[in-house]
């Protein structure tokens, strides 16, 4: 990915894409406290607009508060960078990846005495978890790890070092021939996927777990939370087993990355039809109205670019 034409945004200007680079002795690389964002950048009618640009960036800067450390721009000057990123490279849609990150001025666990960073960066990226799994759903493992605990490295922040997590998970879910791990919470309760928020339909009620067995409060999560409301659907957020997931109707993986992705299998229990379920399919497409522009009312979650 560093070898390519194009432009990143890096502390405050427009860069080569190969010139993007960090020094070996950068604290973030060593210690892991950094943050990001993912965001996506949709074809529309009117051109290519960000989705839900002002959320991520207040998610952005909140995880850096939560992090304690200082990003030296606005986020009136974060939301101007990722719409120029998008511009400079000529992306009809795409990826977006905005990072900040403690610098190399010295080591020491502590950072006291660093400056702090910001990049972002935008390429094209598919369906996370491949266009057959939109359609068909995905297979998941139950992680042999454990989600971190909400008083570990802070749940609420997308922080750079929870993704070691992730990596894990992930890892041993597709070592062993799955799509993505699900993870439980230090309780024993579901709490997500390795980069993604998990939803289960039974009886027409849709589900989700609440934020405190550890996952991310996910801008995609929130938008679900908008649809079913809109297709006068209910969603409870509430502790979750992993044999309600089992037992479900339906079940579905949330994330800017997976957009709405159904899940067809836990553990080789198969999930209700095992395959996309109709309300996943129902949440599915009125996504994709909302995020190509289709959809008047949510013309305020479009920052075109
Ligand atoms: N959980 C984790 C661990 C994630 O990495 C992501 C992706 N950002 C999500 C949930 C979904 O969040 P969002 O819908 O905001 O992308």
């Amino acid at each position: 990915l560093s070898d390519r034409d194009g432009k990143i945004w890096l502390d405050g200007q427009l860069i080569d894409w190969r010139d993007a680079k960090v020094h070996v002795l950068t604290h973030t690389l060593h210690y892991g406290c950094g943050a990001f964002e993912g965001l996506r950048a949709y074809a529309t009618a009117d051109g290519p607009a960000i989705f839900r640009l002002q959320e991520h960036t207040e998610r952005l800067f909140n995880s850096a508060k939560i992090l304690r450390m200082k990003i030296p721009f606005t986020p009136e000057q974060v939301n101007a960078a990722q719409c120029e990123v998008v511009r400079a490279n000529g992306l009809a849609s795409g990826y977006l990846r905005p990072l900040t990150w403690i610098g190399s001025e010295k080591l020491g666990v502590s950072p006291k005495g660093n400056r702090v960073h910001l990049m972002v960066a935008a390429w094209a990226w598919g369906a996370y978890l491949g266009e057959e799994g939109l359609r068909r759903g995905i297979r998941v493992k139950t992680s042999s790890y454990t989600r971190h605990h909400v008083n570990i490295t802070m749940t609420q922040a997308k922080a750079v070092s929870n993704y070691t997590n992730s990596i894990l998970a992930n890892m041993e879910a597709t070592d062993d021939g799955y799509d993505e791990a699900l993870l439980l919470d230090a309780s024993g309760f579901v709490s997500e996927g390795a980069g993604e928020n998990l939803f289960i339909v039974k009886g027409g009620q849709i589900y989700t777990p609440d934020l405190s067995a550890g996952a991310l409060n996910g801008i995609t999560r929130n938008t679900v939370f908008h649809i079913a409301r809109d297709l006068g659907l209910e969603v409870v957020q509430k502790r979750i087993t992993r044999d309600e997931v089992y037992i479900a109707d339906e079940a579905f993986f949330t994330g800017t990355a997976a957009e709405i992705t159904p899940i067809r299998e836990l553990d080789r229990i198969e999930i209700g039809c095992g395959s996309r379920g109709p309300i996943t399919e129902r949440i599915q497409s009125a996504f994709f109205d909302i995020v190509s522009g289709r959809n008047p009312d949510y013309a305020h979650w479009l920052t075109a670019v």
